[in-house]
């Protein structure tokens, strides 16, 4: 059997004639940028955080950059995040020629964890960057309190896990700004590259919206700015594909489910932890091994067997070769839990139209795996 990674396609066809009508809305319309879907879109998306605004833009990378300068976060200014997480999170601050400053991550959800960020305090602290990992959120109230008591912004990388919730929170009840991605494999994903900023914060929503469009508010009228908008094509997708997300992230959840009893007892991996109470939306299902030396035979042996495993992040942050050491970046304290989940790490393949008979046919092969190696 063949388990691929991702389902773009049939998702596209299970819902063709929804997105098929509102490419043909904007292709008929003749506005194609800042046009009236991407304002609907716009809408629809603050509507669905329960938030005042939402700004479309270029990729959740832009989201998150365009967020730092609306937010005054520039060079100079220390911002705290994890080194277990896509390299855009400290490319974005890198970008803002803000410093980067890495604390661990906790041990069984993966996101930020909000003991390590009160010990790397300084005077030049200006924002706590947690980002809700493989679909989970980080524990904002905890990150809320910090902030607080220290006078700092929160800013959400929100990219891995749309539609998720907290305890008793909701993304971005608790930050000054939201940055997601649509970049397609994400849980809301368009055919191409697409990110949006979601805020209460009416300063980030009017500098952002000048921002993307070469800081223009009026036209023919311009300060400095640059060019990041969310094409009308791309917000035409994200408008029919919004309306099914709830549906998919259940689904997600439930394949989840799947694997979670699947493998329950698994001597030699660990499954994902879902906090109780909070609703973790799986953008990737990760298990990691107890070892470092036996992800690899075990990635290699799904693969072999027909399975698209992967790995999210197997080199964390701080170990990338290319990256700018100094004063743009710094390790505060030990952070060996995110070292070990980037040693570690499995991705199962996760997605909303993976089937039931493919989730078993992954829960045999790592057993298999793990009786022949016991
Ligand atoms: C995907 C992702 C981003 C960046 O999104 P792009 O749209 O690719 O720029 C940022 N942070 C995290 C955690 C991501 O997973």
């Amino acid at each position: 059997m063949q388990v691929p990674f991702y389902g773009h396609v049939q998702q596209y066809h299970n819902i063709k004639s929804e997105i098929d009508d509102n490419l043909k809305e904007v292709l008929e319309s003749g506005q194609y940028v800042m046009g009236p879907m991407l304002k609907r879109f716009e809408r629809e998306l603050a509507d669905y955080h329960g938030m005042k605004y939402a700004i479309g833009v270029g990729n959740g990378t832009d989201a998150l950059w365009l967020s730092f300068m609306a937010l005054g976060i520039g060079p100079g200014d220390e911002c705290i995040t994890t080194a277990n997480t896509f390299f855009a999170t400290a490319e974005a601050m890198w970008i803002a020629g803000a410093t980067a400053v890495f604390v661990d991550s906790d041990a069984r959800t993966n996101c930020i964890d909000p003991a390590a960020i009160e010990a790397a305090i300084t005077p030049k602290t200006k924002a706590l960057v947690p980002v809700h990992l493989y679909g989970q959120c980080a524990d904002m109230k905890a990150i809320r309190k910090i902030a607080d008591k220290h006078g700092l912004l929160v800013i959400e990388d929100n990219a891995q896990a749309f539609g998720a919730a907290g305890d008793g929170f909701k993304i971005g009840e608790l930050s000054d700004s939201v940055c997601t991605s649509f970049i397609i494999q994400k849980n809301l994903g368009t055919f191409g590259d697409g990110g949006a900023v979601v805020t209460n914060n009416q300063q980030v929503d009017r500098v952002v919206r000048r921002l993307r469009n070469h800081g223009s508010e009026k036209r023919s009228c311009h300060s400095y700015g640059f060019n990041s908008r969310l094409d009308d094509i791309h917000a035409g997708i994200l408008s029919a594909k919004l309306r099914h997300i709830d549906e998919w992230n259940d689904v997600r959840r439930e394949r989840a489910a799947r694997y979670t009893a699947g493998l329950a007892g698994a001597k030699s991996i660990t499954l994902p932890y879902e906090v109780p109470g909070y609703r973790h939306i799986f953008h990737l299902y990760v298990i990691e091994t107890q070892k470092g030396e036996h992800r690899d035979p075990l990635l290699n042996f799904l693969n072999q067997s027909g399975i698209d495993a992967k790995c999210h992040y197997p080199i964390a942050i701080h170990q990338q070769e290319g990256y700018p050491w100094g004063k743009q970046a710094r390790i505060a304290g030990p952070i060996l839990n995110s070292e070990r989940n980037a040693a570690c790490c499995i991705s199962l393949p996760m997605f909303p139209e993976l089937t039931d008979q493919e989730v078993d046919y992954v829960v045999e092969k790592v057993r298999e795996w793990e009786s022949r190696t016991e």
